[in-house]
């Protein structure tokens, strides 16, 4: 028996989501769980969508679907906003502990620059509604910003590769191998951030607005960026992360 994914495009119908101007996110959300689906379906998985039009579903009908389906899996995707239009980057949600590798291993699978951002922690535990039956290992992805245009241009000039590479985070966190098929294309740049460190590369520290070979040096940029926000009134901790560089 194939294992069961339930995708979740968040909002819908009466509830567009977060808007920027013509642009709903209820619209991003369901595009590309559909696009997500097609991929997975050729890997030979069940996949349920909790909705496949521009139609409203409740919080607890989505939790409950996956339920009733005895997901093996459970995937609700969104785009993040936010007043001002500063933070940027991808954010992986985990609620129970058992999900919380699965998250991790979704956010590794999206390329560095697509996901990176200004966010202190793109991956958080936060107490979503629709991850409420704790039996459903889920996630909940916050697939960049809305309200940021670099991020709107990174969705849809590299649609193909978020897809992908989300699909391939998916097979991954559900401890399956990714079967090629003839036609694709594989992803033209790897993270280099996680697995093992190959002889010619060595740890750097990156943060917005520069890579530096030393953490401490790093962190002091990261606080002043966190100073600088906090005068703009902007409650946004920029990520400090651990990234390979040539030696
Ligand atoms: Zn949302």
């Amino acid at each position: 028996m194939s294992k069961i994914i339930v995708l979740d495009p968040g909002h819908g119908g009466s509830d567009p989501g977060a808007v920027n101007g013509s642009r709903f996110e209820s619209h991003d959300n369901l595009r590309i769980g559909m696009a997500i689906r097609e991929l997975l379906r050729s890997q030979g998985y069940d996949v349920r969508m909790t909705r496949e039009t521009d139609v409203f579903v409740s919080l607890d009908e989505r939790a409950n679907m996956a339920l009733r389906a005895n997901a093996d899996l459970l995937v609700s995707l969104h785009r993040d906003s936010f007043p001002t239009t500063t933070p940027s980057g991808v954010t992986m949600f985990y609620r129970w502990q058992n999900s919380a590798e699965i998250a991790s291993t979704l956010l590794q699978s999206i390329p560095l620059r697509l996901r990176a951002g200004n966010r202190a922690e793109p991956l958080r535990q936060g107490a979503w509604r629709v991850l409420q039956h704790s039996r459903i290992p889920g996630v909940f992805a916050e697939l960049g910003f809305i309200s940021n245009a670099n991020d709107n241009r990174l969705f849809d000039e590299h649609f193909d590769e978020y897809t992908q590479s989300l699909a391939r985070g998916i097979v991954q966190a559900l401890g399956d191998q990714w079967r090629d098929t003839a036609d694709e294309t594989p992803p033209d740049d790897e993270t280099l951030d996680g697995g093992a460190i190959p002889g010619n590369m060595t740890p750097a520290w990156r943060v917005r607005g520069g890579t530096y070979r030393n953490q401490e040096s790093a962190e002091r940029v990261r606080q002043a960026f966190i100073r600088a926000l906090a005068e703009e009134g902007i409650d946004d901790r920029p990520f400090l992360e651990q990234i390979m560089l040539p030696k």
